[in-house]
């Protein structure tokens, strides 16, 4: 495949150490609040790339963190732990709420169909590492011991801003963040790997180390996980674009000074989420989660559709009114891909053709619009349906969107639902059926208060109602 590098500013073919597998890390989430859905966006883009990899003939060995410690409220070393401000928010223990936060990611991650990486591991499982890498670190000059805390020496190494394409808006950054400076530091890029005395004094989690009872810093705990599951040499490394500065320089500078070698060739970065107020965060502005956007009757798959129809390096608005097209477009796919008959024999000339088309369109740098649009090219190929739903089954295992099991269940639960006498023609959604049973029973009851409440309830939902004699048919508008 051809993927543009955020480590060489250009579009290459993507090559691996070992040919045929890829050893591939994702930075995770910072478990103190639910993932916002611009989290997930990056989460959704580094879905489909590993699913790509992995539909195009690699091996695949996913690798991610849970930061369950040590990020600080800016990502250069200043503010309180997050985790901290989490618990104290909540009024819980810090390892709850990473329990909490970790459970409500993977699921908001199954509603997306975001597969779960291979090895998921939680920071705080990895202190051993993290000290073995700062002591070879220390022993080898790279690292200093100044006011309490061990600090990596940028000054030590020939060049540190890889990504410098990113260079002056990242420092701005640093500059805005870092307001002010640790005068343990003997340069401002230098930045902790291991806490003792700077931000302890209500620091939950601390372990004993050669300097003293601390935590570690940020940064150090990828390259330690990575190293510990990936191995030396790592393929492929994807984060959000605003880790490429501190957080991915400074991982580069403490494992390529560790191993001695080059550490990860490849480097992918998904542009942000935009709201109308900017840049969606979980520490200020519009906070939307996969839950809110369910409870205002949004599927979300159709946000996975959505991502899906715009570039991974281009930024994103969300509005609801985009969200409602990409959920309509959606819902009219499956049902166009419903009507199809299964059975009769599958023509693999159209298969494959579809398959290699794929293969060279997604495979120009993870373009899953074009993906998408070869959803619509097969519903209107010159084919038998079976061989369609051949194409579709193919193409979807990359785009993950479920096409086949969601117009399967659609078809079977277009048919009616009978409750007596009162019959229920829908998309097939209990919940709706549910409420559209109480609106007949309060009807029946004369309670037409209630009767319009559920409606109104109904209406709110973007839901349909039409009675017909016997009973009521619903859709989605
Ligand atoms: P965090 O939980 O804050 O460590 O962030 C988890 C991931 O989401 C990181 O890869 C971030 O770079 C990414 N991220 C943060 N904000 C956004 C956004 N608005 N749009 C897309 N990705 C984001
Ligand atoms: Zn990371």
């Amino acid at each position: 495949m051809f993927l543009y590098n955020s480590a060489t500013h250009k579009k290459a073919e993507f090559t691996t150490h070992t040919p045929g597998h890829v050893e591939m890390y994702t930075c995770g989430p910072t478990v103190y609040h639910f993932a916002h859905i611009g989290n997930l966006r990056s989460y959704l883009c580094e879905d489909v790339l590993e699913r790509f990899l992995r539909w195009s003939g690699y091996s695949v060995r996913r690798v991610m963190n849970i930061t369950d410690v040590g990020h600080l409220a800016s990502d250069a070393d200043e503010g309180e732990d997050k985790m901290l401000l989490g618990a104290k928010r909540e009024h819980k223990g810090v390892l709850e709420i990473a329990q909490f936060y970790t459970d409500a990611f993977f699921e908001d991650c199954r509603k997306l169909n975001i597969k779960r990486p291979d090895v998921v591991q939680p920071a705080t499982g990895c202190i051993d590492q993290y000290l073995k890498i700062i002591t070879k670190l220390m022993d080898t000059g790279y690292a200093y011991f100044a006011g309490g805390n061990v600090y990596f020496d940028t000054s030590k190494l020939p060049r540190y801003y890889v990504f410098n394409a990113h260079e002056k808006e990242d420092l701005a950054v640093g500059v805005r963040e870092g307001v002010e400076e640790d005068a343990n530091k003997r340069s401002q890029n230098d930045f902790v790997l291991w806490f003792t005395k700077s931000k302890f004094e209500d620091q939950a989690l601390k372990w004993d180390s050669p300097w003293g009872e601390g935590y570690p810093g940020w940064h150090i705990e990828c390259t330690g996980i990575s190293l510990k599951y990936n191995g030396e040499y790592l393929d492929l490394h994807c984060g959000g674009v605003d880790n490429a500065f501190p957080h991915h320089t400074n991982e580069i500078a403490q494992s390529e000074s560790y191993l001695g070698h080059p550490w990860c060739p490849w480097w992918f970065h998904v542009a942000h989420l935009n709201t109308e107020q900017g840049k969606m965060s979980k520490s200020s502005g519009e906070f939307l989660t996969v839950s809110l956007l369910e409870e205002k009757g949004y599927d979300p798959l159709a946000y996975r559709f959505f991502c899906l129809q715009s570039h991974y390096r281009k930024a994103l608005s969300f509005t609801w009114e985009n969200l409602g097209n990409a959920q309509g477009a959606y819902r009219k796919l499956l049902k166009k891909i419903s009507t199809l008959q299964e059975g009769g024999e599958v023509d693999s000339a159209v298969t494959a053709e579809f398959h290699e088309k794929f293969l060279r369109q997604v495979g120009n740098d993870l373009n899953t619009a074009s993906g998408v649009t070869l959803l619509y090219d097969a519903l209107r190929a010159k084919a038998n349906d079976a061989t369609k739903l051949a194409v579709l089954s193919d193409l979807d295992q990359v785009l993950g969107l479920a096409l086949l099991d969601r117009s399967a269940a659609l078809r079977e639960t277009a048919q009616s639902q009978q409750h007596g006498a009162y019959t229920i023609t829908g998309e097939g959604d209990d919940a709706v059926d549910a409420l559209l049973l109480r609106r007949y029973e309060a009807k029946q009851a004369k309670d037409f208060q209630e009767a319009d409440r559920i409606r109104e309830e109904l209406r709110s939902q973007g839901i349909e109602v039409t009675d017909v004699p016997g009973g009521a048919v619903w859709k989605r508008v």
